[in-house]
């Protein structure tokens, strides 16, 4: 960022171009708040939504809603309208339900849009503040610093080695130069250097608006998890349309007229058809992140909810995620002796724990180390805090101190040579001098040696970094030898080092154990930092990161084999110190290449790649930069580790629900299915027990609010005590407890229940009934009754795969699970007493055999499903003790 003190002759490009007052001031906030009034808040125009009924009508057009239209169509044509209309009210509710799914999902995400900080640096009342980018007006003088997303249409008035990543507009992938004068547009990122910059177009009258309005009409890609659920409900369809075509051929083959095997054959798609799966799906998810949001983890993308859930490798880095970021100088070295300094926060008085000797050395280190810095420790309120890089507020602080309350001056900035990952330091040319600071490696070696009976620099280095400080060095050289094209790497030479600044950043309290759960949650966790690797073991060894024996690597000693790197990589508690964000990138790939799920965190201008590489790419909502913002999928709007496993948490439970409502919505199937198969395999001795309309109530009046409440479970106190799921939601686990346990289990007590009223009745097998005999019609409300009876317990039983239905606790639980339960109720007590709707669909009140029967579905289902998980705990701890 620009040195804002640098007085009104002086400009950095060219220091001694005249320059306007806007120039170096900025606005007034009055002038500021006036033109904001005049001119509207700085955002892009939004095109308006589509309308709502365009919505609605794809929720009816798309593959299974035009099956059905076709079904319906046949259903009149075969002359059973009865049928067909039933078949367009499921068409229109299901259509209705997803539709108002689809627009709490859009309306959740675009809220979670909405908490992504957005925020710009702008110069008012000549003092940088910082204010939401939406608040940016004409004229307003802009800072940026690399990593910054330019926010306004801007025209560069100074810049230090600016370079700009136009890609967003012009497709350029190379940054492009940028210099005093040249025009900067919204929507690109800073990617290296420094500049300030003057508003000259804002909101709609950026060249972005323009664009915008064209990339809007280009549609997103589906997402993994979009797709993989087109692909379960695709064959889910085949099967259906498959086993309703092998129906109908049945029917003929045992000599039923063609419209009744039509008939069947129609009941038995529609029963497997999952309508409802993929708006259900699409909300839980949105009620996921916004859970997520809610404990301070924003995902960017819906889908990204669920890949959470299934991480089995966090990368994070240290500063800011497993510290506080709270820096504050503890040592001054200098060649002439050693000042430590007690706590003091940002503020400008400290005490001095030792070291007066050296106080007038350590004072010229940090005036330097201060002359190459922007971050300020401020006074708000009363409270000093700090302002822009926190390392370097503390480096502002440290001077306060030593000067006994003296006002820091500052010199004009000549030429300014940004900090980069890559050469990890920075430089100003003041006075006549350049003034440096950076990691001790990259300086150290540019410096000239030291005089006899100094310490070894390096040696002071390593005993410092052991005690988990961060250490910068600080150098300085004549300026004179620097020619005007010199860059970086040639003006940064021969330096005379002055002396280390070693800062403390606590670990943050919680990490401990959050660390914990990853561990228990089986996640293996490892330290990605750009620090120097003692620094890092001992912060990695202070918060229980670090295990025993889990090796401290060196970015530059990594192997370039991508296969060879994962193996060393794949082990809990590594720390790889030093690394740059190509490192990165690679770390991300060879661990993927293992197999892993990678949440991979990054705040840098560079980590970009590694973000979007990364399964999980988490970005820092406090201190990163708006470039890795803009690619992760999370963003921790606290900057915490611990918020990574909160969302890791909601991201296990919300693919839980998904399966509780899959296993839920196909169990139903199993047991509208069975009459047609008992039908079948009976040659039709057994008369069906449920009718296709009957089915269709099920599906819409008994299935679509129990997913509901299913998928908006909260997270079970266990649920990171298992290891990560593996990615398919429908495995063989679940494939066994529907059609094995809960289907089977639902369906005998259905049967069991139509054949006894039928029994009782007088009726015997082979006996030929007709359709409306009121027998027949109470034994079918028996079965129907017995399905919604069964699905109430399967809901209960669904809520989670491990416990049994009586130990679940139900004080305080989901209230949707309890509207469901009632309005299910409800719905089968209208469906059985309220005579004309009774008699659409073909049943009627069971006698009280017929309800014994059918209330049995409870405990049966409870009772397969508790055998059930019972069996599979034992399993569980088999293998565990195994
Ligand atoms: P982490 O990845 O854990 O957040 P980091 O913040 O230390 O680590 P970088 O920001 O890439 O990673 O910094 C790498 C090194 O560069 C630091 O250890 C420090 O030595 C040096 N450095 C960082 N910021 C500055 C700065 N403003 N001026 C000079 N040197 C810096």
């Amino acid at each position: 960022m620009a040195e804002l003190e640098t007085s009104g002759d002086g400009g950095a490009s060219d220091p001694d171009a005249p320059r306007t007052r806007r120039e170096v001031t900025g606005l007034s906030s009055a002038e500021a708040a006036e033109r904001l009034a005049a001119q509207g808040p700085n955002r892009l125009p939004t095109a308006p939504p589509p309308p709502w009924w365009r919505s609605l009508l794809a929720q009816m057009t798309h593959f299974f809603a035009v099956m059905l239209w076709i079904a319906g169509v046949l259903a009149f044509v075969a002359g059973l309208p009865q049928l067909g209309v039933a078949i367009y009210v499921v068409i229109v509710v299901n259509g209705v339900f997803a539709f108002l799914q689809e627009h709490r999902a859009e309306r959740a995400a675009e809220r979670l849009r909405e908490l992504l900080p957005r925020d710009v640096t702008v110069v008012r009342d000549g003092e940088p503040v910082t204010v939401p980018a939406d608040d940016l007006v004409v004229d307003d003088l802009v800072l940026l610093e690399a990593g910054d997303r330019i926010s306004a249409d801007l025209v560069a008035s100074e810049a230090h080695a600016l370079r700009v990543d136009t890609s967003t507009l012009t497709g350029e992938s190379v940054p492009e130069a940028i210099e005093a004068g040249d025009r900067l547009s919204a929507g690109c990122f800073v990617v290296e250097g420094e500049a300030r910059a003057v508003v000259v177009a804002v909101g709609a009258d950026t060249r972005l608006a323009g664009i915008a309005a064209l990339a809007r009409s280009r549609s997103r890609p589906p997402s993994p998890l979009a797709r993989e659920l087109h692909r379960l409900v695709i064959t889910i369809a085949r099967i259906a349309v498959g086993v309703g075509v092998a129906f109908f051929g049945l029917a003929l083959l045992l000599g039923t007229a063609p419209s009744d095997g039509f008939l069947f054959a129609v009941g038995v798609t529609v029963a497997l058809v999952p309508e409802g799966l993929l708006p259900t799906v699409t909300l839980s998810l949105a009620i996921g992140a916004q859970r997520m949001a809610a404990r301070k983890a924003l995902v960017r993308r819906l889908e990204s909810v669920e890949t959470l859930g299934s991480t089995t490798f966090i990368c994070t880095d240290k500063t800011g995620t497993l510290t506080r970021n709270e820096m504050e100088v503890r040592v001054v070295w200098t060649p002439t002796g050693t000042t430590r300094l007690a706590g003091g926060g940002y503020g400008p008085v400290a005490d001095l724990v030792d070291g007066s000797v050296a106080r007038a050395g350590a004072q010229q280190v940090a005036q330097v180390a201060r002359a190459c810095s922007t971050g300020r420790a401020v006074e708000v309120d009363g409270v000093w805090r700090a302002q822009g890089d926190p390392m370097e507020a503390a480096i502002d602080a440290l001077s306060r101190r030593l000067a006994d309350g003296t006002e820091p001056v500052d010199g004009v900035v000549r030429r300014r040579f940004p900090f980069d990952p890559r050469r990890r330091r920075m430089s100003v040319v003041v006075d006549g001098r350049l003034l440096l600071k950076g990691a001790p490696e990259t300086v150290l070696d540019r410096c000239r040696p030291p005089g006899p009976g100094v310490d070894a620099p390096a040696e002071v280095v390593e005993q410092l970094t052991a005690e988990g400080l961060r250490v910068l060095a600080v150098a300085t050289r004549d300026a004179q030898a620097i020619g005007p094209d010199d860059d970086a790497d040639r003006a940064e030479r021969d330096l005379t080092l002055l002396g280390l600044l070693a800062f403390e950043d606590p670990p943050r309290s919680d990490v401990h154990d959050s660390l914990g759960e990853c561990r228990r949650a089986g996640i293996k966790v490892a330290m990605i930092t750009g620090d120097h690797p003692a620094t890092a073991h001992a912060i990695a060894v202070e918060t229980g990161l670090a295990l025993p024996g889990a090796p401290v690597l060196d970015g530059s000693d990594l192997p370039d084999d991508d296969t060879e790197l994962g193996e060393l990589l794949d082990t809990d508690g590594i720390v790889v110190a030093r690394v740059s964000p190509e490192d990165k990138l690679r770390i991300a790939r060879a661990l993927q290449e293992r197999g892993h799920v990678v949440a991979m965190t990054g705040d840098g201008v560079n980590d970009g790649p590694a973000l979007q590489q990364a399964d999980i790419g988490v970005a820092m909502g406090e201190s990163g930069t708006d470039v890795a913002r803009e690619s992760a999928d999370l963003v921790l709007l606290d900057d915490h580790f611990a918020t990574i496993v909160a969302a890791v948490e909601q991201g296990r439970a919300t693919f839980t629900n998904v399966r509780r409502f899959l296993t839920y919505h196909l169990t139903d199937n199993v047991a509208e299915l069975t009459p047609f198969v008992v039908w079948a395999l009976s040659a039709g001795r057994i008369p069906l027990a449920l009718g296709v309309l009957q089915i269709l109530a099920l599906d819409i009046g008994t299935d679509l609010l129990p997913a509901l409440a299913l998928g908006a479970e909260p997270p079970s106190d266990r649920v990171l005590d298992r290891a990560p799921h593996s990615g398919h939601l429908l495995n063989r686990r679940v494939l066994v407890r529907v059609f094995g346990v809960l289907g089977p289990a639902e369906a005998v007590i259905e049967m069991a229940a139509f054949a006894a009223v039928l029994l009782v009745g007088g009726w015997r097998p082979g006996h030929e009934v007709p359709t409306d005999w009121p027998v027949l019609l109470a034994a079918s409300g028996a079965a129907f009754s017995a399905v919604v009876l069964g699905q109430l317990a399967n809901m209960a039983a669904c809520r989670s795969s491990f416990v049994p239905v009586w130990r679940l606790r139900w004080r305080g639980a989901n209230r949707l699970l309890g509207i469901a339960a009632v309005t299910s109720l409800a719905a089968l007590a209208a469906s059985l007493f309220v005579p004309w709707l009774a008699d659409l669909l073909g049943q009627a009140p069971p006698p009280p055999v017929g309800w014994a029967v059918a209330l049995l579905a409870v405990p049966a289902v409870w009772l397969a499903d508790s055998v059930h998980k019972r069996a599979r705990r034992g399993r569980a701890a088999r293998l565990v003790a195994t």
